[in-house]
């Protein structure tokens, strides 16, 4: 199938030809007809796939094909749970409106607003936001959301698990009550399918790879190991394997941190993102890392949300997440639009409860090596780490990874959901 078929303009065509794309990914062939037809969509794909064009195409299409030029009020609003996914969609969007008339702005927390609400008021057809941000201007006066005609709401699993769903609620009662909607998420919980519920009318259900499932073009393996020996490990198999972009994640920032510090100090440039880190910091990390100037990038779940590293060779879990499904996203950074990757955990006996809830979920038996030298503790216990006094302790908000502002900060506890069977151990999250 090429893109001449899907009914796009000439002038998406351009765009699209200009990016290099030759075959639409089979989220794009299945998602493109059913927006261009007005329909809303319920879609199952993760980061990886081409989901952002997916919508970003038809909805340009659709806008561009009725402007409004003189007067330009919001016409889609795209809501993106963090600054970087927003940031990346909004790249997006300017791209594949390269050629047609129509305008876009991107808004998000932890930066001044001053600017971004400058460009609102000039006219904008696309808005691209973080909620916090977005409710906080139009608490201001400074947005307008009642000529909505699209409403994509990204990451939709994200969203929930970060404490989004009252700002969701909110924003969705800005908006006219006629209007067509997208949703995506990566994974379909009884909490996203009473959400696109609230917010899908007899939508078109699309799927790029079936629920919870990894993708096939990913080699994934775990070296059990002692705790102690994790980082001589991590450090040996990048020198060893000579790997030029890896990227690793931790459970904590503060893990994070002192990794990364390992890492410098055995010779291999590496920097970290996450929460604590300003936006600038965040910024220039993955542009070095984009660039190749840095060879590894240490992440926490939330900071790496969505990035967009294309053909990444290489992902490994120095810990394993303990939301299972935060396993398939990060594994979802390797093995991307086709091309092949591998994902490495590292795994204590700790993290041996993790590990069978991972391979519950995405349905296999992950292989496991040990490699000399590196054995597992045979004495370690498995009980997870003081899961529940980490959980105590940290069961707020992570204000700093999160685009929030003040004002709607303080509701996000009440309106964290309920989770879904491993309730004690998400709130062990510190990202
Ligand atoms: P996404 O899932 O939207 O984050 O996209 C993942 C990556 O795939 C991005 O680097 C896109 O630029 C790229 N991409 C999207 N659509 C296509 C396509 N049809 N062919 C090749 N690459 C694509």
């Amino acid at each position: 199938m090429s893109f001449n078929s899907l009914g796009l303009s000439q002038a998406l065509l351009k765009a699209i030809s200009k990016k290099g794309y030759t075959t639409p990914s089979p989220i794009q062939q299945k998602a493109i007809p059913a927006v261009l037809q007005g329909k809303d969509v319920l879609a199952s794909a993760q980061t990886g796939t081409g989901k952002t064009a997916g919508f970003t195409l038809p909805l340009l299409h659709l806008l561009s094909e009725n402007p409004k030029e003189k007067f330009r009020p919001i016409r889609a609003l795209i809501l993106t749970p963090t600054r970087e996914l927003a940031a990346q969609v909004y790249a997006n969007v300017k791209e594949y409106s390269e050629f047609l008339n129509l305008r876009s702005a991107v808004i998000f927390g932890g930066v001044n607003q001053k600017p971004q609400a400058a460009t609102i008021r000039q006219g904008i057809d696309v808005l691209v936001a973080t909620p916090g941000r977005l409710l906080d201007l139009e608490t201001q006066g400074l947005i307008s959301l009642k000529r909505v005609e699209i409403f994509v709401l990204d990451e939709a699993d994200r969203m929930l698990d970060m404490g989004f769903l009252r700002d969701i609620q909110r924003v969705i009662k800005l908006m006219p009550e006629k209007r067509q909607n997208l949703m995506f998420s990566a994974t379909f919980s009884p909490d996203i399918k009473k959400l696109a519920h609230g917010i899908l009318n007899h939508s078109v259900q699309v799927e790029a790879t079936p629920e919870n499932t990894t993708v096939d073009a990913i080699s994934q393996k775990v070296y059990r190991v002692a705790k102690g020996l994790k980082t001589n490990l991590i450090i040996k198999l990048i020198s060893d394997g000579n790997w030029k972009q890896v990227l690793v994640f931790t459970r904590t920032k503060h893990g994070a941190n002192k990794l990364c510090e390992k890492m410098v100090k055995a010779g291999i440039t590496a920097a970290a993102i996450h929460g604590n880190k300003s936006q600038g910091a965040r910024t220039k990390a993955l542009s070095g890392f984009k660039s190749g100037a840095v060879r590894v990038l240490v992440a926490t779940d939330i900071a790496a949300r969505g990035l967009d590293i294309p053909l990444l060779p290489h992902v490994i879990n120095f810990e394993l997440p303990n939301i299972s499904e935060d396993y398939v996203h990060r594994i979802g950074r390797t093995g991307r639009a086709g091309a092949s990757g591998e994902a490495i955990s590292l795994v204590s006996a700790d993290e041996t409860t993790f590990l069978r809830d991972i391979e519950k979920l995405v349905g296999i038996k992950i292989p496991v090596d040990i490699l000399e030298g590196f054995e597992p503790d045979p004495n370690a216990s498995t009980e997870p780490e003081k899961m529940q006094q980490r959980g105590a302790r940290n069961n707020r908000p992570r204000n700093n990874d999160r685009s929030t502002s003040s004002s709607s900060t303080q509701k996000k506890d009440s309106a964290r959901r309920p989770n879904r069977n491993n309730d004690s151990r998400r709130s062990d999250r510190r990202n």
